[in-house]
Parts: C-alpha cells; sequence; structure tokens
C-alpha cells in the first residue's frame, strides 16, 4: 500500500515506523522532519495546512489512503477536504473533531452519553467568570482555555487570587485566542490515556498508556506536551481498563452515532482513577504523543491493513498486542522548554544513527550531518523491556551517551504517578 501520514512531531515518526513493518508499505510522511530520514521515512515538503497541496500529492502519487497525526488539520477540516476530493483518509470531519477543538462541545456529549467527568461552568465574561470564583468556587480548580492549546492551556489554580489571574489572562489577555474558558472541578487520582480504533459504531481499544505531563521530576512545574511515557500501565488493573472501555469509550462512541457524526479515526480519552471512579479528563481527536511512540510498537497486528479496514468499514476480527513486558519513551526537550529556550547543536547524524534503541524525531533539523534542536521536544529514546529499570537502564544509558550540552530529560519516566 501507498500510504501518506500527516504531521512532523516524534508521533508521526511512530506512526510511520509502525506501518513500515510491513515491507510492501510505501510510507510518505508530510512535512515530517530532517531526523525522521535517518529512519529510512521518506519526507515530503508540504505543510500540514496546505489541504490542496497535500490532496494534489495523494492523487498523483496514488496514495492509498492519508492518515493525520496533529489535531490542527482536523480541526481546521482536513477530512472534509479530502473527502471533497474522493481521497480515503483515517480522521474525523471538522464536525467530529471538536471532540478535541471545543470543550464544552465535549462536556455537553458527555452529559448526553451520562459519562463522569469533572462539574463544571463556562464563561465568556470576565465579571461572571470572577464572581463565581468568589462565591461558588472550592480550591484548587482548574482554569482551562476552550480550544486548541497544544496541552498547555489548563492552569491548576491553588487559590482565589491565583484563579482569578488565570482568568482574566485568558478572557481579557486573550491568551491562546480563545474568549471562552471552561473552569473545573479539580480531579485527584492516578491518570492514564486509553485510545481506541474508531469505525463509525464500531471500536477497537488499544492498551493503556501513560504520559508525564509535567517538565520536571516528581511532576513539578508546567505542564508540557509530554515528557516521555509508559505502556502499559502497572498501576491501573485489568478490572479498571474494562471499565474504561465498557463505561467511556463504548458509550462516547454510541453517542456520537447517535448524534449524526459517523466518526473514523483514532478517539483518545485522557482518563484519571479517583476515589469516585473513573473521570474523563478530555478527549482528543487522533492518536496521543508521546503515547503512540509506546503503544504502536506493541501492536502485532499490521497497522496499514487495521487502517485499511476501518475506512472500507468492514469488521476486523482481532488486534493483537504484545502481551509481556514493557515499553518506555523518553523525550529529549531543549533546555528551558517550555518557558525560556536554548537551541543548538544536538550532535552527529551518525550518533543518532548509532543509537541502538529506537528514536522518534521531531523538532530537529539537519545541517552539515548535524542535528540541530528547533526548540521544543526534540526526540524521543523508546525501548521494549521485561522491567521498568531494565528499561530506563537502557534509555538513559543512550541519553547520557549523547552528552548533548542543549538538552533536558527527565529521570524519572515510567514511575508511578502516585
Ligand atoms: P488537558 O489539556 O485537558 O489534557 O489537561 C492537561 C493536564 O492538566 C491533564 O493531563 C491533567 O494532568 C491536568 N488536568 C486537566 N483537568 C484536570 C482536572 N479537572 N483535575 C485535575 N487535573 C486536571
Amino acid at each position: 500500500m501507498k500510504i501518506l501520514v500527516v504531521g512532523s512531531g516524534a508521533r508521526e515518526d511512530a506512526i510511520c515506523q509502525s506501518l513500515l513493518k510491513n515491507p510492501k508499505n510505501v510510507v510518505f510522511c508530510a512535512p515530517g522532519n530532517d531526523g525522521m530520514k535517518l529512519n529510512g521515512i521518506k519526507t515530503i515538503s508540504i505543510d500540514e495546512d496546505e489541504f490542496s497541496h497535500l490532496a494534489n500529492f495523494a492523487e498523483t502519487n496514488e496514495i492509498d489512503y492519508t492518515i493525520v497525526g496533529p489535531e490542527d488539520p482536523l480541526v481546521n477540516g482536513i477530512a472534509d477536504f479530502f473527502k471533497s476530493r474522493k481521497l480515503l483518509i483515517f480522521g474525523p470531519t471538522k464536525e467530529a473533531a471538536q471532540i478535541e477543538g471545543s470543550k464544552s462541545f465535549t462536556k455537553k456529549l458527555m452529559a448526553d452519553a451520562g459519562i463522569a467527568t469533572a462539574s463544571y461552568q463556562e464563561f465568556t465574561d470576565l465579571q461572571a467568570a470572577t464572581d463565581f470564583l468568589k462565591t461558588d468556587a472550592e480550591f484548587p480548580i482548574v482554569i482551562k482555555a476552550d480550544g486548541l492549546a497544544a496541552g498547555k492551556g489548563v492552569y491548576i489554580s491553588p487559590d482565589q487570587t491565583d484563579a482569578i489571574e488565570k482568568v482574566t489572562e485568558l478572557l481579557d489577555g486573550h491568551k491562546f485566542n480563545t474568549r471562552r474558558v471552561v473552569i473545573e472541578e479539580f480531579l485527584e487520582g492516578e491518570e492514564f490515556s486509553l485510545m481506541a480504533f474508531v469505525d463509525h459504531k464500531r471500536f477497537y481499544p488499544m492498551p493503556l498508556a501513560q504520559d508525564y505531563k509535567k517538565i520536571f521530576e516528581d511532576d513539578k512545574g508546567p505542564n508540557t506536551g509530554g515528557m516521555g511515557a509508559v505502556c502499559p500501565v502497572a498501576n491501573i488493573s485489568t478490572e479498571i481498563e474494562q471499565t474504561a472501555i465498557e463505561t467511556v469509550i463504548k458509550p462516547f462512541v454510541k453517542e456520537l452515532y447517535k448524534q449524526g457524526i459517523k466518526y473514523t479515526g483514532i478517539i483518545y480519552a485522557g482518563l484519571i482513577m479517583t476515589k469516585n471512579g473513573i473521570k474523563v479528563i478530555e478527549f482528543n481527536a487522533r492518536f496521543g504523543d508521546p503515547e503512540t511512540e509506546v503503544v504502536l510498537p506493541r501492536l502485532q497486528s499490521d497497522l496499514s491493513e487495521i487502517i485499511e479496514q476501518i475506512l472500507h468499514h468492514k469488521k476486523i476480527t482481532e488486534i493483537e498486542w504484545e502481551k509481556t513486558g514493557l515499553n518506555l519513551g523518553v523525550f529529549a526537550v531543549s533546555k528551558g522548554y517550555p518557558i525560556k529556550q536554548v537551541s543548538g547543536d544536538l550532535g552527529s547524524t551518525d550518533d543518532f544513527r548509532s543509537c541502538p534503541l529506537t528514536t522518534n524525531f521531531a523538532s530537529v533539523r539537519k545541517e552539515n550531518h548535524r542535528l540541530i534542536s528547533n526548540g521544543g521536544r526534540l526526540y524521543l529514546v523508546q525501548t521494549q523491556s521485561q522491567t521498568l529499570s531494565e528499561a530506563q537502564n537502557e534509555i538513559y544509558r543512550e541519553l547520557d551517551k549523547m552528552e548533548q550540552e542543549n538538552i533536558f530529560y527527565r529521570r524519572d519516566i515510567g514511575k508511578n504517578s502516585i
């Protein structure tokens, strides 16, 4: 099959590498990045928002189907555009992608489907939001920008003063370009991520993963796009996993269909195991990043076939996953990320080529046989091992060997979050 993957991060690198496990597949990534080329991935210099150029490429090169990695093109209607050009695409339409693009849309769907989530209020008016925080609110409280904020539009405010400051920043300062905030009950517990392949009414869950959102060890400091991930999740039992499938994914997929939304693509549920049961923190309309980098290497079935069957609405009888051990991935990010970042040299391409572990590249470029940081999350080193300590030893040995002064990584990825 000929497959086009849209996106440029470590997630798309992992999707391409999974597709390339079938030697008959030809895989292109647009725009991809220079690091991916070291992994033998063909990159195409078309940006993820250039829908007509992407569709032209797919037509001219007789691409069987396109997979969309990131949320922005989905929320902006790439699937609708491809469909209007009679091209097969794996990802939800603009309407369906609102499960990620609009927190208020998704909260309503959850209420309709009877899915447990944090109680919340929406505000567009600063005065009304401030009045609420001064009278009815309990602290800590969660303040969220409504709309896409790359995982960074969420604040946990310890007290009233901080909360008022944050809503003022969002509604008055127009940070993250939003005119609406969601003020939400603070939930406490072990967080985990559950992704599923979705074909309208049918869905196929993947194994659980856990990502590490905070920049510093012991989950301290500001939120990031994700500093690493592990799959499966040691602290979450198979009973809880089954309950999450039955009480979250199943009713959500059913409700979407009932409301006339024919969803094709990935649904990602960010969940939390509270003392009052499983609750939803968020839904995303695509593969998680960095969860995908540790989940897909455990897939033993052919990813390209799974997606092809979904796109032709054929029922899949079984999807096989690795049953033993675990996969661990650690992101190397720019020093100073996510606040004030340094960029610079990362090392020779030969250093990266000689790394015996899987590397999924993100924000890097190549200059004269060296990889240079573009800032943010740079690359993720990933391995599969029988135990967590083995996996950590392997990964940190490789990261330490690199001796790159411009990078930072957490040393505790994989530990239980409580
Ligand atoms: P989101 O962008 O909605 O995934 O939120 C990013 C992160 O903020 C989550 O992974 C949680 O760690 C945290 N968070 C979001 N909502 C809540 C909540 N209601 N209670 C506690 N933590 C939350």
